[in-house]
């Protein structure tokens, strides 16, 4: 059986996986690291692609995983530094793919999840080349529950919002955190290091508990992972004085107090 190759140990009745085309290009979520969370799928996908597109945030232990002589090319985007224009990595993506190669697009966390995978998905769409989506798990989930935080709990919420403190070229206003702090909600925020200042002044201004827990796991799964419990009014000066920077997550909201208890308990929690 076909999986018997890519990914080896499963038992015989286990679902067998889909070939991966010449011509064909899959978007692939990374998962937030730690290359042991890749899921199965991506795992065949490294072992079967050709070509290899990835994004700056993927873990070189997930790269390994590739075919030995797979091409393996990187478009990352770091913010602030030259990289490839969105535009012309759909191109390479559908030049690849014409020239018959088996393009795995390797994108951080789920392609899905503020990862332009839609956008590359619609431009390859509109070019007419056949593609699949592999979905990864998220930074923001995987990264709040490694820290102990449950996204949600019945005590606590009944939804979270997943919000970017980033907005495209394009889209310049701000969010309107003030309307997010009101829903009372959990708010799991990516890319927001550089506009924390703003967004915790936004929740203030609509009036949340200065002592509203917040968390920030900084390169969560990865060797230099560090976790940051801290409140509302105290987020920015903990940023600073733990030198945080990206990639993190930050988590402001009442579940966030529940990871200092778990991690208590948990056996591989962060010191
Ligand atoms: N598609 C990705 C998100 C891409 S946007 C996903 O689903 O996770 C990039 C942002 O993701 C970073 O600025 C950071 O906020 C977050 N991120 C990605 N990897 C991370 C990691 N290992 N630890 C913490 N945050 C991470």
């Amino acid at each position: 059986m076909k999986h018997e190759t890519t990914v080896p140990g499963l038992p015989s009745d286990f679902p067998s996986f889909p070939d991966f085309a010449p011509g064909e290009v899959w978007l692939v979520g990374a998962g937030p690291g730690d290359p042991r969370l890749l899921t199965l799928m991506a795992l065949h996908a490294l072992r079967e692609a050709d070509t290899i597109i990835h994004d700056a945030l993927i873990a070189p232990g997930a790269l390994g995983l590739a075919c030995p002589d797979a091409t393996i090319r990187s478009v990352g985007k770091r913010g602030g530094q030259p990289s490839p224009q969105q535009s012309e990595i759909t191109e390479q993506l559908i030049g690849l793919a014409r020239q018959g190669r088996k393009v795995l697009r390797l994108k951080g966390g789920d392609p899905f999840v503020f990862g332009r995978g839609g956008e590359e998905a619609s431009a390859l769409a509109d070019a007419g080349i056949p593609f699949r989506i592999v979905p990864g798990l998220t930074s923001g989930l995987a990264g709040a529950a490694l820290a102990g935080i449950p996204a949600t709990t019945r005590d606590t919420n009944h939804a979270v919002i997943l919000a970017t403190g980033y907005r495209a070229e394009g889209h310049p206003d701000e969010q309107d955190w003030e309307a997010i702090a009101r829903t009372g909600q959990p708010v799991i925020l990516y890319m927001a290091m550089a506009r924390l200042e703003g967004i915790v002044a936004g929740f203030l201004r609509a009036d949340a508990d200065p002592q509203l827990p917040v968390a920030i796991v900084a390169s969560a799964t990865l060797p230099d992972e560090r976790i940051v419990e801290t409140s509302l009014s105290s987020a920015v000066e903990d940023v600073r004085t733990n030198e945080i920077g990206a990639p993190a997550i930050v988590v402001i909201g009442h579940n966030a107090k529940l990871g200092q208890t778990l991690r208590a308990a948990l056996v591989d929690a962060v010191p």
